[in-house]
């Protein structure tokens, strides 16, 4: 079987790193482009010579660019995104039109040479709906425009009918994954996700910042998990036209997140409760609880996240432990 080219979009990610490695190792070659936005070139240091790899900095808007790596690539990950509730809230304008130009450069040249894609889409297109699990054919229910954080999940729900109308259209062979809370190694608390928050904040004794009164709850899974699943997912015809969750459904408090990791890492923090305003700022709406419907993953991908929350917790922690280490002078 010849060599399968993949094209990975925001590959200096946490997750696109993963992914590049994982393809690289399955014996395939891989590009990734990324214009280090909010990816790291830390993150790809260790692939820097593979062979196989190619890093490209630069931007997916760039369209001539765009074209000609797809056109040369048979698989197409386009994972490039603004990401993360701080960023979005901090640069709304960068938020809404890298998302949604970045996806229609990606999927305009994938229509037109025929390619295989995964857009990555947001368990935030859900918005602030209640009734959990959420399954992918549910009803999204999203906030006042005046809002911005409603934007990301808009524009991502953008990008999904955009993808969606080329499969329509054209049968464009397109796979959307919704992921749900993904974290592990390599992540960081900069943008705000809570793990990497966490567990860098014990780590140096310092007081975890619980958000409200800290009874939402959401579901964590291991990078791992969601990049097996990503890597699969464009080979199943099954999958391809359809949006699919992927994450994990064991459902913890955030809480129970902060005493978890305080007792898992024996750390002397504290946990600190801080309003939402404190945290984001005046009229913030946080979503109380996000559980995926696992079953359209089951099915079509025998989807089943493998690793629990103490492993996250675990990896994340031996990570910036060793990232720690690596910067104390000898
Ligand atoms: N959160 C928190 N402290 C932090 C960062 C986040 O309590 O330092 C809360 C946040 O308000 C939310 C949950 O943790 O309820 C998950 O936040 P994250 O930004 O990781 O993901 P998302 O809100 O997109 O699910």
């Amino acid at each position: 079987m010849p060599q399968i080219h993949a094209l990975i979009t925001g590959g200096a990610g946490f997750i696109g790193s993963h992914l590049a490695e994982s393809l690289l190792n399955a014996g395939q070659k891989v590009t990734v482009l990324d214009d280090l936005s909010t990816g790291r070139y830390s993150n790809l240091a260790q692939l820097e010579g593979r062979e196989g790899f190619r890093l490209i900095i630069d931007t997916v808007l760039n369209d001539a660019l765009s074209e000609e790596l797809i056109r040369e690539s048979d698989r197409v990950y386009h994972l490039a995104s603004a990401v993360g509730v701080k960023l979005i809230l901090e640069q709304p304008v960068r938020t809404i039109e890298t998302i949604f130009r970045g996806t229609d450069v990606v999927l305009r040249h994938c229509t037109r040479f025929r390619k295989r894609v995964l857009i990555a889409s947001t368990s935030e297109v859900y918005g602030k709906g209640t009734t959990v699990p959420f399954r992918e054919d549910d009803d999204v229910l999203t906030g006042a425009t005046c809002r911005h954080r409603w934007a990301y999940s808009c524009a991502k729900a953008l990008d999904e009918f955009l993808a969606l109308a080329h499969w329509r259209e054209t049968r464009l062979p397109v796979v959307i994954a919704r992921l749900f809370n993904t974290v592990g190694p390599r992540q960081v608390g900069q943008y705000g996700m809570v793990v990497p928050r966490f567990v860098e904040a014990a780590l140096a004794g310092a007081p975890l910042t619980v958000y409200g009164d800290g009874q939402q709850t959401r579901c964590f899974c291991h990078v791992l998990d969601v990049v097996e699943a990503l890597q699969n997912i464009l080979e199943i015809p099954g999958c391809l036209g359809k949006v699919i969750n992927l994450g994990s459904d064991e459902e913890v408090s955030i809480n129970r997140l902060a005493t978890t990791i305080i007792e898992l890492l024996n750390s002397p923090s504290r946990i600190r409760h801080v309003p939402f305003e404190e945290a984001y700022g005046e009229g913030f709406e946080d979503m109380l609880r996000r559980v995926p419907d696992l079953e359209r993953p089951r099915q079509l991908l025998g989807y089943s996240p493998k690793r629990d929350l103490k492993t996250i917790i675990l990896d994340l922690a031996a990570d910036l432990n060793s990232k720690r280490t690596a910067m104390v002078p000898s």
